[in-house]
């Protein structure tokens, strides 16, 4: 395992700062794409960006399915392996990028065939299994528009985003159809065809289905001819995780490609004969963007398995298929966290090379935790759904600051800014000082509308900006700390407080394995601060401990900050693609209705 990082002394920036983790050019094994920041960002144009890409045959335009796999299958990495699935059972498949495009070849002729036309939608819903893939790949090339439901949504969730984005066509397996579709079915007017993956070859298919197997079977393998695609066509529909509100509808176009590329190349880091494993699920757009479309782009090799999360598993996976690049989310490293170190000392992790996390404020301490854990720190990044790809980013070359998500993406212009009362929107300079992260909209993945959403989609913009929600602060030397999401800041006695902050300094003690912390209205302070406490296994919820955590906020984070209410929980309501529903804890809290629940895990 890689053991090239040192750590040297405390950085105090923020309250939630650790030790820095040090990049040394001497110890790279292999050179980062991007070695100096500074001068990569100067060099920097979204045109040359473009360039990495072929674009179709005859200047016929961008198509994502065609930088995806047809340039590579028409050349030297036709054999090269695209996407190794390992199945729930330990089965093993293996598409090369020649197999890949054979296959999503059939599923655009599919398409064609069934009369699905430009900008049709075309919905999956359906466990992280190949068909999936290939549905993804084979609706872009017939320019539809891809839109994936994640496979543990209920059937209201469904019938909701079929009929939000008015589903033409579907593609799911028997047993999700059965269990979730076809009661809701006919409620989708605008649904013409739904086509199932029969559970085995020839199995009898409810009535006003089709078998998707056969349909491909009998669909022309050979050429597909992307008919000349607009870069500003639409793509992909991509609900969000629904965290502070109903999920909305984000449109990107194919041009988005341009940024998958070249921030899997620049904040992932992708080389040549890289092993990749995203771990999200492609019902949510990191599975999409990173899960998909960015590795194959850059022509390297995709690990997707169909099971959840499993500690055991997840070492194994690594272990045997010498995964070198690595990337996957807060919740899932804080289990990781809570198995031990031991566990993975059992195997041998020493193909990783880069490993990064997304989708929630990631603590410095798993940062740390990774950091002498795996001889690697996981490298946090920052983006939405509605930037289709990465916007702020710990780089492989750059020191990591511990609970600090990075700086912007070459080609990203990130500021830090205050909406004024009079519709005014001053950008914040000096360090350190909070304000909302704000984007000047201009690079190829950001969203271009909510599916029927015009306003609120307009509503997202001011003085040439685009408003994230996101509150941060940022450093001296250009480095952005997530404060917490505008809707989840607690303002308690004047003070505004992110439940981040909070969150970190619990989570650094022994007995916490996770907290979320809300502002609990209060008519004295307005809010006050009050944390929900989930303790590590054979940890007791007494009395003792409460006041014991909470002099141990109060001593790092000051009395006005602390939480003055800690409650011990045995679960915390996460939506499904792992983020933490505070809104759900405050309006409990309240005794106020809970919302909507359409992305809540159930557990
Ligand atoms: P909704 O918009 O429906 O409330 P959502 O914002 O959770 O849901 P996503 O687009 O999936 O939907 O998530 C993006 C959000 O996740 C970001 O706006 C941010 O709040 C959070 N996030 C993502 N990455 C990070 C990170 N590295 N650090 C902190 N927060 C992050
Ligand atoms: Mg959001």
């Amino acid at each position: 395992m890689a053991t090239h990082l040192t750590v040297a002394a405390a950085q105090p920036v923020l309250a939630t700062a650790h030790s820095v983790i040090h990049k040394r050019v001497e110890d790279w094994a292999v050179a980062p794409n991007l070695k100096d920041y500074s001068a990569t960002r100067s060099a920097f144009s979204w045109a040359a960006a473009l360039k990495e890409l072929d674009g179709l045959p005859d200047g016929q335009g961008l198509n994502i399915a065609h930088e995806a796999i047809d340039r590579h299958a028409c050349g030297p990495l036709r054999n090269h392996l695209a996407i190794r699935w390992i199945g729930k059972r330990g089965d093993v498949r293996d598409y090369t990028y020649g197999d890949l495009q054979i296959l999503t070849n059939r599923f655009a002729n599919v398409l064609k065939k069934l009369g699905a036309q430009k900008g049709d939608r075309v919905y999956v819903l359906a466990g992280r299994i190949p068909e999936l893939y290939i549905a993804a790949l084979g609706t872009l090339k017939q320019r539809c528009v891809f839109c994936p439901l994640f496979s543990a949504f209920g059937p209201q969730p469904i019938k909701a985003r079929m009929t939000i984005g008015g589903a033409k066509l579907l593609v799911t397996t028997q047993c999700l159809y059965e269990r979730k579709v076809r009661q809701i079915r006919n409620e989708v007017p605008t649904l013409e065809h739904v086509l199932i993956i029969p559970e085995e070859p020839g199995a009898e298919l409810p009535p006003g289905t089709e078998d998707l197997t056969r349909l491909m079977a009998a669909a022309p393998p050979e050429d597909f001819n992307i008919e000349p695609t607009d870069p500003q066509d639409v793509a992909l529909l991509h609900f969000t995780s629904g965290t502070t509100g109903t999920p909305k509808g984000a449109i990107h176009v194919h041009e988005a490609v341009v940024a998958h590329h070249i921030t899997g190349k620049l904040a992932l880091d992708f080389h040549a004969d890289d092993i990749f494993w995203c771990t999200a699920d492609p019902g949510w757009v990191t599975g999409t963007s990173y899960g998909i479309i960015a590795p194959l782009t850059n022509g390297i090799t995709c690990i997707v398995d169909e099971e959840d999360f499993d500690a055991e598993r997840w070492y194994r996976i690594l272990q045997d298929q010498k995964v070198t690049v690595w990337y996957s989310a807060p919740t899932a490293i804080r289990m990781l966290m809570k198995t031990g170190k031991e566990l993975p000392a059992k195997y041998d992790l020493s193909s990783l090379r880069f490993l990064a996390s997304v989708g929630e404020p990631l603590n410095p301490e798993a940062v740390v935790w990774s950091h002498e854990t795996y001889g690697l720190p996981f490298h946090d990044n920052w983006w939405q759904t509605e930037t289709g790809g990465i916007m702020i980013a710990n780089f492989a070359a750059m020191d990591v600051r511990p609970g600090s998500m990075g700086k912007p993406l070459p080609g990203i212009d990130a500021a830090i800014v205050q909406k004024h009362k009079d519709g005014s929107v001053e950008e914040i300079v000096e360090p350190g000082v909070q304000g909302e992260i704000a984007l000047r909209p201009g690079w190829p993945s950001m969203f271009r509308g909510y599916w029927q959403e015009k306003e609120r989609y307009e509503k997202c913009f001011a003085g040439g900006f685009y408003f994230t929600g996101d509150l941060a602060k940022r450093d001296a030397d250009g480095y952005y700390w997530f404060v917490g999401r505008k809707d989840d800041v607690i303002k308690t006695s004047g003070h505004l407080i992110g439940p981040f902050e909070v969150e970190s300094v619990l989570l650094e003690h022994k007995a916490v394995a996770d907290s979320a912390v809300i502002g609990k209205p209060d008519p004295m302070a307005g809010e006050i601060v009050k944390a929900f406490v989930l303790l590590h296994e054979g940890r007791q919820p007494t009395d003792d401990l409460r006041r014991e955590l909470m002099a141990w906020a109060r001593s790092r984070l000051g009395a006005a900050v602390a939480p003055k209410e800690i409650e011990f929980v045995t679960t915390l309501p996460r939506t499904r693609s792992g983020k933490i529903m505070r809104r759900l804890l405050k309006n409990r809290e309240m005794g106020l209705p809970e919302g909507d629940t359409s992305t809540l895990e159930q557990s």
